[in-house]
Formats: C-alpha cells, sequence, structure tokens
C-alpha cells in the first residue's frame, strides 16, 4: 500500500504543487490585523481540501484569535492513532526590498520554491495533508491507521489559542503519538528527524523616564532618558563571548547526550558555509567554546528583537520620550523552566534599572524546551520509512527554534 501512495503521489506531484503555489498566495500573516480576513482564507483552503479527499469532521473551530482545523479519520480498527499537527500562518516577509521575487508570489529557482511560508509551515502542511490523500487513494478510500489532524492559526505569535483547545479537548484528541510537520530536513537527501525543541520566553521590556516627551535643548542633561536606561540593562544581559549575564541563567542546564553530539558531528554542516550563506555576516558569534550547531540547538540565549519608542521616522526630532520598550526573548533548553528563567530575569532587570527610570515586564509567550525519547516504535516506524525512502539512517537533530504546542502535547498526555 505504502508503494502505491508513492507512486500516486509521484503521479500527481505538478498539481500537488501547484495547489501548494495557491496555498502560498494567501498572505496569512497572524501578528497583523490587516490580514485578519487573509488567515480566515488560508484556514477555508486547508479544511476543504481536508473535506474533499476525504477526512471526516473536519471543523474550523472559531477562537478569540485565528481558527483551529480539526479532522479526523478513524476507522482503522485496532490501529494506533497519530495526531497530525502544523500551523497555516505566516510571519511578516518585511524587509520587502531583501526578497528577489514577491514573498506572496511563490517563485521556483534552483528547484526550490521561494515564498513566504514556503518552508514554515504551509510546505510541510501541505506534504500532510497530500500524504494523507495519496494513502486514501492507495488504501480505497481507507487509512492504514486512525488519524487526527488539528492544526492552527497562531503559532508565529505563540499559539494561545490552540493550548486552550487542547486543555479543554483531552479526549478528543487524544492520541497514540503526535506528528508535528513544522521543522526542516537537513540537507537534500539525507533523512533527519527533529527530536528536540528548544523553549522560549518572550518579553517586551518597557521604560518609562519624564511624565511626557521632552525636548533635548531644554531637558538633555537633566531629564533621565529611558533609552538609556534600557540599554544598561541590555547591555549587561549578555557578555561580548555570548555568556549570559543572568544570575543562576545556567543552572539547570542539561547538556546534550554524547551520542547525540557524535551524531551532530556526522552532519554535513560547515561553519564557513554556514556563515556566509545563511548568516551572512563577517564572523559568527556566541560562546566559542561550543561548536555551532551545540549552540543553536542545545544552549540558552537572550536576543533582543526590537526597540520600540522615541522617534523612528526620517529627520531629526530632539525628543527625549517618556517611554520607550525592548522586546526581549530568551531561547531556553532541557531541564530549564521557564517560570524560574523570568522570575531570575525580573530580579535581575529590576537590579539594573537605574534610577529616574522605571520599568515593568509584560510577557507575550512562555514556553519550556522538549526533547523526544527516540526509543519507541513510532520514532522507529518513521525511521524505517525513511529508510525505504532514502537508503539511509536517520540522523536525529534539533531545531533552535519553539513550537510552544509541543509541550502541550506532552503536558495534557495527549500521547
Ligand atoms: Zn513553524
Amino acid at each position: 500500500m505504502a508503494s502505491s501512495a508513492v507512486s500516486y503521489a509521484r503521479e500527481n506531484q505538478q498539481r500537488f504543487l501547484g495547489e501548494l503555489k495557491n496555498f502560498l498566495r494567501i498572505p496569512s500573516i497572524s501578528t497583523l490585523e490587516e490580514h485578519k480576513s487573509d488567515v480566515q482564507k488560508a484556514a477555508d483552503f486547508v479544511a476543504s481540501e481536508l473535506r474533499r479527499i476525504g477526512m471526516e469532521n473536519v471543523e474550523i473551530i472559531p477562537t478569540k484569535g485565528h481558527p483551529l482545523i480539526y479532522a479526523d479519520w478513524l476507522h482503522a480498527a485496532g490501529k494506533p492513532t497519530v495526531l497530525m499537527y502544523a500551523h497555516y500562518d505566516v510571519q511578516p516577509p518585511d524587509p520587502l526590498d531583501e526578497w528577489l521575487s514577491p514573498p506572496f508570489e511563490p517563485t521556483e529557482r534552483n528547484n526550490n520554491i521561494y515564498a513566504r511560508g514556503a518552508v514554515d509551515d504551509k510546505g510541510q502542511l501541505w506534504m500532510e495533508v497530500k500524504a494523507l490523500e495519496a494513502l486514501m487513494k492507495a488504501g480505497g478510500g481507507k487509512l492504514p491507521l486512525n488519524v487526527k489532524v488539528i492544526i492552527e492559526g497562531e503559532e508565529e505569535v505563540g499559539g494561545e489559542s490552540i493550548a486552550e483547545y487542547v486543555r479543554k479537548q483531552k479526549t478528543k484528541l487524544k492520541a497514540d503519538f503526535a506528528l508535528v510537520c513544522d521543522t526542516e530536513l537537513f540537507a537534500p537527501d539525507l533523512p533527519t528527524l527533529c527530536v528536540g525543541l528548544r523553549g522560549l520566553v518572550y518579553t517586551e521590556l518597557e521604560a518609562v523616564g519624564p511624565k511626557t516627551d521632552l525636548h533635548s535643548g531644554m531637558y538633555g542633561g537633566a531629564a533621565p532618558n529611558p533609552f538609556f536606561g534600557l540599554i544598561e540593562i541590555i547591555s549587561k544581559l549578555k557578555d561580548s563571548k555570548g555568556k549570559v549575564l543572568i544570575p543562576g541563567f545556567y543552572k539547570d542546564v542539561k547538556a546534550p547526550t554524547k551520542d547525540e553530539l557524535k551524531a551532530w558531528k556526522r552532519l554535513p554542516f560547515k561553519d564557513e558555509a554556514f556563515r556566509k550563506a545563511e548568516v551572512g555576516s563577517s564572523v559568527l558569534t556566541g560562546e566559542k567554546e561550543y561548536p555551532t550547531l551545540y549552540r543553536l540547538w542545545a544552549r540558552p540565549t537572550v536576543e533582543v528583537h526590537g526597540m520600540p519608542g522615541g522617534f523612528t521616522a526620517p529627520g531629526a526630532k530632539t525628543v527625549i520620550p517618556a517611554k520607550a520598550a525592548a522586546k526581549v526573548s530568551m531561547r531556553m533548553v532541557p531541564n530549564q523552566d521557564p517560570d524560574d528563567i523570568l522570575k531570575k530575569y525580573t530580579a535581575y532587570v529590576k537590579k539594573l534599572t537605574p534610577k529616574g527610570i522605571e520599568t515593568k515586564i509584560k510577557v507575550w509567550s512562555k514556553g519550556p524546551a522538549c526533547v523526544v525519547g527516540t526509543d519507541n516504535r513510532y520514532i522507529k516506524a518513521a525511521t524505517e520509512a525513511l529508510h525505504d525512502t532514502f537508503k539511509k539512517d536517520t540522523v536525529f537533530i534539533r531545531s533552535g527554534g519553539s513550537i510552544p504546542i509541543v509541550t502541550d502535547f506532552q503536558d495534557f498526555r495527549m500521547c
């Protein structure tokens, strides 16, 4: 059956590709209010395809944010149940002038598709849907195991609605294992399976100085400037060698296993190529005592993403702003507790806040890291399937990113 599903997929490859391109044309940017109807359109697009290929109980579930999609097919008596996950929302495409082709007009170059969401996560989502279609066709309308599908439209903005839904719908979503298609294949022709993700605490650090905006000609030299307050704090979060300076930050960090480290060394990864082609900087930064993949996948970090406030339009305005903010996040690794890290960060920020400035911390999202054991039957089945296709052994990798819902699937014993 698997082989006839594969030949069905090969025969229909051009159609699958065309559908994916139509999906990629929908600018489902979850963080921008003006794209709310596009996000809904993407949800409708996916749901109607799930219905068309023969999935049952297809629902578009409204939430406080963007809708969830549920579907199932549960007629494989005695067979395990998989919970398949993906997301149909994307990040904003700016800066637009960095794109060689328009972000929402999928373009093929060097055997790749370039479009916002092509690899995160619409490509993977479509792969899941098309795998279901091919298996359904090969099985004469039947699947070889029980399938539940849950798809969200808020992954890029913290995934609050799905987390709430998962907590409420434990029975409905109960499965033997979850298949999360939201990561990468490490290199072409190399079967890799991602078994670990970093966690994330994303905060907005707000600094307040004078009670209104002031003119620097009249008050500069006497009035506290919230930007300098933020700079004083941020400059002490991490040293020039990449070490995070929040007291106790590394205390609970669990190192990867020897086997993992050995496997990562086998991956086709070269610092120099990565620096040039992907990062595009003159050097790679960070803790030199750890190899690059180790730093990306298994070391925690602090980053600053933006500093809203003051005057940002072209030209000059000599304002000392009353308020400024910094979006600061921390990626976490296994065994670090997000609440504990947030507490340590909050106490440290308070200690660093200079006189005349008041700081407040808003938490945008918070979720721990996660690593799955590789010795269970589902991972085994996946590596066997990968071997059939690639004729090579799977390398277990991690991802430096975070998919909030993965820990919810684990916490609530969905699987
Ligand atoms: Zn994603």
